[in-house]
């Protein structure tokens, strides 16, 4: 039997970069999105274009009846998942210090972010817990380096998130162990994707880039893979753990 994976918000970024680096290595993928039909169906082109089983499912992270939907319709076109990558999340809005912040801004950001992947967690871990007759599996969380820096006048509020995916990694982990899930998280720095484009600074990555030991800022394809390790069985000893994928900053 295939491994079902899960990745939410993969049309694009990081997300795409693992749906397509999973569906290379046999995995039957999920691609979710929130409103990029067309960008979500070319990953899913990608991805049986090398011989793997891909849909794509619409589903706002941050909507529980959506995130409920999203695995209901997983369950019955791929099977009861093996991994989950909880990817999606986004900048509130444009670079703001604190002072300046509202709370519609600060709470539609940690709807996603926070709460999303706490749903989506708890619906993985009904499907894949031993004591529930499911398989066992892993899930990986894609937290920031923003959690570690705190993002002092850029998005304070997104770093904040990223500190309570972090949280939510090293309890989670040691919370479903026995269960035969494990539990993990990527923290990547600054990687070339359009999210800094939704924060007003599109050129943000080349920006950083000479601020980063490695002397470039990252791309997708490498934080795929640190997140596919993670998933897969040469990391079976390994949970609760959060490993930096940030270029050495
Ligand atoms: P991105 O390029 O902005 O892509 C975001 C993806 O998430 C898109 O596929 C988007 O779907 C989807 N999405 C957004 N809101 C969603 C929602 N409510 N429900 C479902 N899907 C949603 O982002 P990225 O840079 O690849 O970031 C991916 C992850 O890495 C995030 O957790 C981010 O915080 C983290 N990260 C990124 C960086 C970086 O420098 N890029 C650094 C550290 C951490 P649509 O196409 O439909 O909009």
């Amino acid at each position: 039997m295939s491994q079902v994976l899960i990745v939410t918000g993969s049309s694009r970024g990081i997300g795409a970069a693992t749906a397509v680096a999973a569906g290379r290595l046999g995995y039957s993928v999920c691609v979710n999105y929130r409103v990029n039909q067309e960008a979500a169906e070319k990953v899913v082109n990608e991805i049986r274009a090398v011989g793997s089983k891909a849909i794509s499912v619409q589903a706002d992270m941050g909507k529980e009846a959506d995130v409920i939907d999203l695995f209901s319709t997983v369950d019955r076109e791929l099977g009861p998942v093996t991994g989950l990558v909880n990817n999606a999340a986004i900048l509130g809005g444009l670079q703001s210090k604190v002072e300046d912040m509202t709370a519609e801004r600060i709470n539609k950001m940690l709807a996603v972010n926070v709460t999303g992947c706490f749903l989506a967690a708890r619906e993985a871990i009904k499907r894949m817990s031993r004591e529930r007759g499911g398989k066992g599996g892993a899930i990986v969380n894609v937290s920031s380096l923003a959690s570690r820096l705190g993002a002092a006048n850029e998005y304070v509020d997104y770093a904040a998130s990223k500190a309570a995916v972090d949280t939510l990694t090293i309890g989670l982990s040691k919370e479903v162990a026995h269960l035969g899930i494990r539990v993990n998280a990527v923290r990547p720095g600054t990687i070339r994707t359009d999210i800094h484009a939704s924060g007003g600074s599109p050129d943000r990555a080349e920006k950083v880039g000479p601020l980063i030991p490695l002397q470039r800022p990252g791309e997708p394809e490498e934080i795929a893979h640190t997140i596919l390790w993670l998933l897969s069985q040469e990391a079976s000893y390994v949970t609760g753990a959060i490993l930096d994928a940030t270029g050495g900053r």
